[in-house]
């Protein structure tokens, strides 16, 4: 028996999707690392359907003039910790305090709140890479893909995965019972538990394995590294490494990791290596003059020169920041973008730190069949700049439009977010 309720389900679904088109004064294609003008996408529903210089507006679409700005893809930031926000009072920003004294829930709701800031500042993927509570990431990605709130695609780790300890040096008491610090980490020592610590974060909702892989002294080996990638790869994940050390470098680079997060340990041996490997780069580059987070001017130096080694071996560059952190006066987009100035000091083109930032960000993230670039047929994320990023890249800091999954969640410089929030999970309620 059809009911009327039915039968109204049955009409919404065949209901046409919304058509907009976007007309831009200029559109950058960060492949080419070029500049095309006068160009019309036209965006139904979620997606791009057409792009051109001749495309005809359809009827009834709704037209949004940039025909003074540039239109590009969304920006990727790599290697950050939306769940994780530390700060000078109460735990003079060391985040071992954060972890006891705030909640997952608590920790949840800063996670959306860094995601819309991001998605201001023109982030439409975000790699969350672990150190947020219980599982706090895999509830942002799923509150954003069921259609409760915006935010960027969120690609999530769980929990960091690394031998007894993890990242921290836990106390004794600690230790014993699990209960404190322990959510951050998950002890994963013998091939059992590294193969269950693996498949717990699938099962919470990770979308990459994030492991220690040289935390202690007793970090992993390159043969455990290759178990870890191979039981990661059964259900179709990608591992990136935390690596601090050069023996862990090499450990993880011979055994075929994905990506390697932060750059201290690498040097120009370990470059060519990941260059012929076809390894990522997740370098985490800090500039210096954060307020609050003062770098050294000699270690600041090395991250410049770290960078530009690795530019010159050809390395797979992201653009990435860790920054999980409050710095006063900064959202934390902006705190991110703050992060070009490392990339310009050493001595980068601005077409190749906009491809880190956009068409090394869709691979990393295994999104650029899908989502990232400016093509029919992918999702529709996009944003607008006044000026030109190929001659001037700080024009990345005055965002003007965001395009998110074809809703406008930014115009004219303002978030105008509403079309984002939804009383249910309008997408499913099955989106783990
Ligand atoms: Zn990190």
């Amino acid at each position: 028996m059809l009911s009327a309720r039915g039968v109204v389900a049955q009409a919404q679904t065949v209901a046409p999707a919304p058509l907009t088109v976007i007309r831009a004064g200029r559109l950058l294609d960060p492949e080419a690392g070029r500049i095309l003008t006068n160009q019309v996408i036209v965006v139904e529903g979620k997606r791009i359907r057409e792009v051109g210089g001749n495309v005809n507006v359809p009827a009834g679409a709704q037209v949004i003039d940039l025909s003074n700005a540039t239109v590009m893809p969304g920006l990727v930031e790599a290697h950050n910790h939306l769940a994780l926000t530390y700060k000078p009072v109460p735990e003079n920003n060391i985040y071992y305090y954060t972890y006891v004294q705030e909640s997952t829930a608590l920790r949840a709701i800063q996670a959306v709140s860094n995601g819309l800031q991001m998605l201001n500042s023109g982030f439409t993927i975000v790699r969350d890479m672990g150190n947020n509570a219980n599982y706090a990431d895999t509830a942002l990605r799923q509150g954003i893909e069921q259609g409760w709130i915006p935010g960027p695609t969120i690609i999530n780790s769980g929990i960091i995965i690394g031998g007894m300890g993890g990242q921290f040096f836990p106390t004794p008491e600690m230790a014993k019972d699990h209960n404190i610090v322990y959510p951050e980490y998950l002890d994963a020592d013998t091939r059992d538990e590294i193969l269950k610590a693996i498949r717990q974060n699938i099962l919470f909702g990770a979308k990459v394995i994030k492991i220690c892989v040289d935390c202690k002294p007793y970090g992993y080996t390159a043969d455990e590294i290759r178990f870890i990638v191979a039981e990661a790869a059964k259900s179709g994940l990608k591992v990136e490494g935390h690596v601090q050390t050069p023996r862990g470098a090499r450990a993880a680079i011979e055994a075929g990791i994905w990506s390697i997060a932060h750059s201290g340990a690498l040097d120009d041996e370990t470059h060519k290596l990941m260059a012929q490997k076809g390894i990522w780069r997740a370098g985490t580059e800090t500039p210096d003059g954060l307020a609050g987070h003062p770098v050294s001017p000699e270690a600041y130096q090395r991250t410049v020169e770290g960078l530009k080694n690795a530019y010159q071996n050809k390395v797979p560059l992201t653009f990435s920041t860790d920054a999980d952190y409050w710095v006063e006066g900064k959202t934390r987009g902006e705190l991110c973008l703050e992060f070009i100035r490392t990339w310009k000091d050493a001595g980068i083109p601005n077409a190749d730190i906009l491809r880190a930032m956009t068409i090394n960000g869709y691979k990393i993230s295994e999104t650029e069949q899908s989502r990232g670039p400016i093509k029919a047929g992918f999702f529709a994320d996009l944003i607008a700049v006044p000026g030109n990023p190929l001659d001037d890249i700080e024009t990345l800091k005055r965002v003007q439009f965001v395009m998110k999954d074809g809703l406008v969640f930014k115009r004219d410089g303002v978030m105008t977010p509403a079309a984002f929030f939804n009383p249910g999970p309008v997408n499913g309620w099955r989106l783990r």
